[in-house]
């Protein structure tokens, strides 16, 4: 069996098709522009990166966007009033501060800053507090777009065993308090593996659907998981790769060679859950706009 494709580029962009039509209703029934303005503090290439890529698909749907940007010497407080601003500037519907900042930055403080109100990202206590006793005002980019792939990819969770490698605050537990929730989408059995698991590979050959959220380059493979395996790999490491231009390539944390021939169905990467956390994103920025 080799397994199907859960293609992230085709289900983000049905995604952001309905953000558009969304944005353009607000405009023209509400005359509201949903408006995001995104923080990048320093330098730090791939942050630069990511913050173009928001900025552009927001100008792509239609709304407001602007970048925040700030030089990395910058101190705490000067940043927590720049987040104070952006809290009640009525141009922004939501607010993102791209992580990670520099070392002088208490990352917690500029998240309990941001007015939970336009915590897009839904990082902040309140919103992931949220979550967990199942009154979701957002859902966090990644495990949203984690939950949409197996929606829209035909693998609904309900009834399933749901295994996560990974329990961050930005993937592994959101993803937990979501997935376990009695309602649509959701009502899945779930187990959360992380370093201190023992025997990581007895848990994964248990999962109906494996999430690999680990961080850590192909650390799942082949005699790891059962046949018929749903898989979204949500890891994104560099490795290096002589044969490419840059030098590197991009992995995720499943060795896709060895497992797609025992999987149902399988995301790649890249082309799986990256572009479906930018598609989040915007939902969630026109939800903030639209309440
Ligand atoms: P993290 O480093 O904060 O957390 C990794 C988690 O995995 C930890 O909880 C750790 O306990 C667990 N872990 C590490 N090695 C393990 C192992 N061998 N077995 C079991 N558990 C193990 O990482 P993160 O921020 O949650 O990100 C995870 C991965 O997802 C990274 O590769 C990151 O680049 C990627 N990511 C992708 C997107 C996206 O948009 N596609 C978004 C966020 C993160």
């Amino acid at each position: 069996m080799t397994a199907k494709i859960i293609d992230g580029n085709k289900i983000s962009e049905a995604i952001r098709q309905e953000v558009k039509s969304q944005v353009e209703e607000l405009k023209e029934k509400r005359g509201i522009t949903p408006g995001l303005a995104v923080v990048l503090v320093g330098e730090n290439p791939a942050s630069v990166v990511y913050v173009r890529n928001k900025g552009r698909a927001c100008q792509e749907v239609g709304m407001y966007t602007e970048t925040i940007r700030l030089p990395a010497e910058i101190s705490e407080a000067e940043l927590l009033s720049t987040v104070a601003q952006l809290n009640n500037d009525l141009k922004f519907h939501g607010i993102l501060v791209q992580f990670p900042l520099p070392r002088h930055i208490d990352e917690g403080k500029v998240i309990n800053a941001v007015n939970p109100n336009k915590d897009v990202d839904c990082f902040h206590p309140i919103n992931v507090g949220k979550i967990l006793v199942g009154e979701p005002r957002f859902l966090p980019c990644t495990p949203a777009g984690v939950q949409q792939l197996l929606i829209r990819g035909g693998y609904d969770p309900g009834g399933k065993h749901v295994v996560i490698c990974g329990r961050s605050n930005i993937v592994g537990k959101p993803l937990l308090a979501m997935l376990v929730q009695k309602r649509a989408g959701a009502n899945a059995t779930v187990t959360v593996c992380h370093t201190g698991t023992n025997d990581l590979a007895y848990h994964t050959r248990q999962a109906d659907i494996l999430v690999a959220a680990a961080g850590s380059p192909r650390v799942i493979t082949a005699d790891m998981v059962r046949e018929g395996v749903v898989i979204i790999d949500v890891g994104i490491n560099r490795v290096e790769d002589p044969s490419t231009k840059s030098g590197y390539r991009l992995v995720g944390d499943v060795d896709f060679d060895g497992v797609k021939e025992k999987a149902e169905a399988i995301t790649p990467v890249p082309g799986g859950v990256g572009p479906m956390t930018i598609a989040m994103l915007l939902s969630n920025t026109v939800k903030a706009a639209a309440s």
